[in-house]
């Protein structure tokens, strides 16, 4: 028979001593050490004449703080590079034909003039004569089929080979010529408001939504890829035709259900070629997922131009872009680096 030790019973005790002495050690360093995950702060507004979405979690900087300072910046760029807006300097450019810039309207400027060199001017900021004489230079002007004149005259201006640069003095060569940001400014908004948020507190998280501008602040929770919908262009704007992962950089989506009218069963959009003056009817959407918004924005737009005139997409990766197209008959064109963003 077995002798039952008469110390099992201490020695038993001092297990259960050690465990919970090992459980309250545990919860005093997670208490320590634990951080909450980031709570996330969701701001809409209206900018840039669309709707904006800020959603971000500050780690030194309180969130809805940060949110108000991203759409401070985002109006900023607006008043500053809007044609429309009396006095910005876009306004007064194609008012007294040449300006002397500061450092920032040359840097855009210069960047806009690099994508319409780099697209054989698909993308072009001095589009906006033929923007105007369609009535997509702003959500009130009339819509409309101009004729074949009014075309032909509208395209006389249209070359960004009219913008000269000297120095800081920026002016237009050509009568004709109006100068129109719409397709680059939104998407260097989001990368300035991003910067902004960042240089003040670089361990922020979350992304912002410039009506299909989209550009990455910091992972879900620092660790979680951002899901993006790709609407489907005739669907409702709910409608999501895929999915993508994104932890950094932006994604970009240039449509044709963003701004159109319709006339004898024909859609009309504001995608124009500044080669024929007519809306540009390949695709229906190209959306880019670049490191910037800024290049992204440029890009879809001169992508969505371009179609057929570009018979290798995958040359463009040379730009460190991905590309995802819709063609008008519902064929899907994408580079070959655009799967990597399918997948969490
Ligand atoms: P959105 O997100 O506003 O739909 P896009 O980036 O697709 O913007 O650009 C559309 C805007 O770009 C138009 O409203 C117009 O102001 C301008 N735009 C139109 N055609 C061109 C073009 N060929 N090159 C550069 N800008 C263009
Ligand atoms: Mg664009």
């Amino acid at each position: 028979m077995l002798k039952k030790n008469p110390y099992n019973f201490l020695k038993n005790k001092g297990i259960l001593y050690s465990v919970i002495a090992g459980i309250a050690i545990i919860l005093t360093l997670f208490l320590i050490f634990h951080k909450p995950l980031p709570q996330y702060y969701s701001k809409k507004d209206f900018a840039l004449g669309t709707w904006v979405n800020v959603k971000v979690a500050g780690n030194k900087i309180n969130s809805e703080k940060l949110a108000d300072i991203a759409f401070d910046e985002m109006k900023r760029i607006e008043r500053k590079f809007s044609k429309n807006i009396k006095g910005s300097v876009i306004w007064e450019l194609n008012e007294k034909r040449s300006i002397i810039a500061d450092k920032e309207t040359l840097f855009l400027m210069k960047a806009a003039i690099n994508y319409a060199d780099l697209t054989g001017g698909a993308f072009d900021p001095a589009i906006g004569a033929l923007v105007k004489l369609w009535g997509f230079d702003d959500m009130n002007s009339p819509k409309r089929v101009p004729s074949k004149d009014e075309i032909n005259n509208a395209l006389k201006g249209i070359s960004y080979k009219f913008i000269k640069i000297e120095g800081n003095k920026i002016s237009l060569l050509n009568d004709e010529t109006m100068i129109d940001l719409g397709g680059i400014a939104k998407g260097y908004a989001v990368d300035m408001a991003i910067n902004k948020i960042k240089s003040l507190d670089p361990k922020a998280t979350g992304f912002i939504d410039a009506g299909g501008d989209i550009g990455i602040i910091g992972p879900k929770f620092n660790r979680f890829p951002w899901v993006i919908g790709i609407r489907d262009p005739d669907g409702n704007p709910y409608d999501i035709k895929l999915q993508i992962y994104l932890k950094e950089g932006a994604i970009v989506t240039s449509g044709n259900y963003e701004r159109y009218f319709e006339k004898d069963g024909v859609r009309y959009h504001h995608l124009i070629d500044p080669k024929t003056g007519y809306p540009a009817n390949f695709y229906k959407s190209v959306s880019i997922i670049s490191d910037s918004a800024m290049k992204a924005d440029a890009m879809s737009t001169a992508i969505f131009i371009l179609g057929d005139k570009l018979p290798d997409i995958d040359s463009m990766m040379q730009y460190d872009i991905q590309i995802y197209g819709i063609t008008s008959d519902n064929k899907i064109i994408k580079t070959t680096g655009f799967d990597y963003y399918l997948k969490k």
